[in-house]
């Protein structure tokens, strides 16, 4: 079954955003097993949107559009896809009501007559709640077979309505659909991880094994071809358990969802601790990672970015002697900096984060790439230094995800 991608918006064609949906829904169509060969993207005009759907159905069996769902006259996907399968639009009743208690719910009486535009839908489609949003997705089969499905542009819309009805929906499309289970692996180096399975990888046939380098981290994604849930489980399962046995702790989750800072939030909540950053060339970023968790405020209560000298004597009580000794730069720096942040927020972990991300102030001793990373739980500190070599926003985000796993590494041990 082949499956095309139409991403609607003029300021996706602008470069004013990135196509980070068609990323998504290209990957996550792949891992269903879909063949996708074409993808596109058009602005809000009703005659290119037209052509642009008109083609890809004359090629492809589904075809996913993506944005223009909202309530303003340039929206117009749900419009010309009407047009296209000929299909009038119809209040639906459901909607309407969502719609309603959605703005009652963010304390909104700003409904204005254009959001009842989102409860309009091409007569005989299925409507995909949005938990999101306001604006439905819609599913239309024609009767000359072909699909189309409409969701909306949102990121934070899109991803959990594909997560929760699309990939089912796909799946039951197909004789046997296909199931797949994330296992998060972090201390660990991508050539390592991938050596540690290479028989698996060699061997595998149902399910199958594929490795993803993130920063940091290794994911791989088991998936089985099943007619049902139950019997992927049933395959997925062991391969599950034989990664446990290779990786052990250094598993951080299987859920698709979960990220290593989530993690970490969790098993500070199971420890009833909380914790706080002292940030130096990170500026920001760790504590910044800990905050995308929602709920992270029963862990973390303050947090310091200490870019000076004096501002790490000031904030932190780095001593000015170990400054001048070692260095900002250094593993002694690393763990008064950790040392500091937690007595001064009072917190049972600290992490702290400090060196040369670049371009400049590298040297022959401390070269650019070179950062430490101080870790304090219940009374003891531990430092770790790394050694990276990418350019400023990548040592940066390395140091970000090192320091983590530096914290899960500790917190797993008590
Ligand atoms: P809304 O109901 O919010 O109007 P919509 O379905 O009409 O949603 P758009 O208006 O096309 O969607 O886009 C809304 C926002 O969603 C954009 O401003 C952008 O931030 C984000 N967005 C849209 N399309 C994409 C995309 N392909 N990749 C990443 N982000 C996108």
């Amino acid at each position: 079954m082949t499956v095309e991608l139409i991403s609607v918006g003029t300021e996706i064609l602008l470069g004013n955003i990135v196509n980070t949906n068609a990323a998504f829904l290209a990957e996550r169509i792949a891992v269903l097993g879909l063949s996708c060969y074409h993808q596109s993207a058009v602005g809000d005009n009703e005659e290119r949107l037209e052509d642009a759907v008109r083609l890809a159905l004359s090629r492809s069996d589904i075809v996913i559009l993506s944005g223009g769902l909202g309530p303003t006259k340039d929206d117009l996907t749900k419009e010309v896809t009407a047009k296209v399968f000929e299909k009038k639009l119809v209040e639906d009743a459901h909607t309407k009501k969502r719609i309603k208690a959605y703005f009652e719910r963010i304390h909104s009486n700003e409904v204005t007559s254009n959001n009842w535009k989102q409860a309009l839908i091409p007569e005989g489609a299925t409507v995909v709640d949005n938990h999101n949003g306001t604006a439905p997705g819609l599913i239309l089969e024609g009767e000359n077979g072909k699909t189309a499905i409409l969701l909306p542009g949102p990121p934070n819309e899109i991803k959990p309505m594909f997560e929760q009805d699309i990939a089912p929906y796909l799946n039951r499309l197909q004789p046997e659909g296909i199931y797949s289970k994330m296992v998060k692996v972090c201390s660990i180096g991508e050539s390592r991880a991938e050596t540690m399975v290479a028989d698996i990888m060699d061997a595998q046939t149902n399910p199958t094994l594929a490795p993803y380098a993130k920063t940091g981290e290794v994911h791989f994604r088991v998936t089985a071809k099943a007619k049902d849930e139950e019997t992927a489980n049933a395959l997925i399962e062991p391969m599950v358990k034989e990664l446990y046995k290779r990786f052990g702790n250094k598993i951080y989750t299987t859920e698709e969802e979960v990220t290593l800072e989530a993690a970490i939030v969790e098993l500070l909540k199971d420890r009833g601790m909380t914790v706080t950053t002292a940030e130096s060339c990170t500026g920001g970023l760790l504590a910044g990672r800990m905050m995308n968790v929602a709920g992270a405020s029963c862990v973390y209560n303050e947090g310091y970015i200490t870019y000076s000298n004096s501002s790490k004597e000031r904030l932190l009580g780095v001593s000015e002697e170990t400054l001048k000794k070692y260095g900002a730069v250094s593993a002694e720096t690393a763990a008064e900096m950790a040392r500091g942040a937690a007595k001064a927020a009072d917190a049972d972990a600290a992490l702290s984060v400090t060196g040369i991300a670049g371009p400049d102030g590298g040297s022959k001793e401390k070269p650019v790439g070179l950062v430490y990373v101080g870790c304090y739980v219940n009374g003891k500190v531990r430092t770790e230094e790394f050694m990276f070599t990418g350019n400023r926003e990548k040592n940066r985000d390395y140091a970000v995800v090192r320091a983590l796993t530096v914290l899960r590494e500790e917190l797993i041990c008590l």
